[in-house]
């Protein structure tokens, strides 16, 4: 009786990885996107923030999307003091710092796209434009803005279009870098 149940059994997981097996063997759907995995588990209070900037980045650009709870290829992290910065090791791969004190100075989330924006590839553009994301500080504490210009969307999809991605890298450097200082705790003070 012993044995019948052992054959029965085996017979069970035989028809069972037979199974596994047609489905492994059918081709994953293909997907145009690049998936870019972020982590809020270190977000603290910025964890809800960083879900709207995400939000943002795959409404504005093609070629990406910024989806939550299946990897780490961005890290978000919720500090206190020395400011907000990134950390790029490579295009859509990094560690992302937001200061909860400058946090009450500046917008939260215009602080979380722009700090994204350097993961994505995008370099800071100090012209003190609110209608430019990458302007971050510069623009004073009074802009609250946290969507990319149509200019600098196309910039992140474009790098993200797979065949330009090696081309871009080469010329204008999105590699590694750490982006620092977008926030000046002087802004008081700007304007
Ligand atoms: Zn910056």
């Amino acid at each position: 009786m012993t044995s019948r149940i052992g054959r029965l059994a085996a017979a069970s997981v035989a028809t069972a990885l037979a199974t596994l097996g047609v489905t492994v063997a059918n081709p994953a759907p293909a997907s145009a996107a690049m998936t870019i995995c972020y982590n809020t588990s270190q977000a603290g209070s910025f964890a809800g923030v960083a879900g709207q900037a995400a939000s943002i980045w795959n409404n504005a650009t093609t070629n990406l999307t910024l989806s939550a709870n299946c990897g780490s290829n961005l890290r978000i992290y919720q500090i206190t003091g020395g400011g907000s910065y990134a950390i790029r090791t490579s295009l859509g791969n990094g560690r992302v710092y937001i200061d909860t004190q400058q946090a009450q100075q500046y917008s939260p989330l215009r602080i979380m796209t722009h700090e994204i924006g350097h993961i994505l590839g995008l370099p800071d553009n100090y012209n003190g434009n609110c209608a430019i994301l990458m302007s971050g500080g510069s623009a004073g504490t009074s802009c609250t803005n946290p969507y990319p210009s149509t200019t600098e969307a196309n910039r992140v999809s474009n790098l993200f279009a797979g065949t330009r991605i090696a081309t871009e890298r080469a010329t204008d450097s999105t590699g590694s870098q750490i982006f620092r200082d977008s926030w000046p705790a002087t802004a008081v003070t700007v304007g």
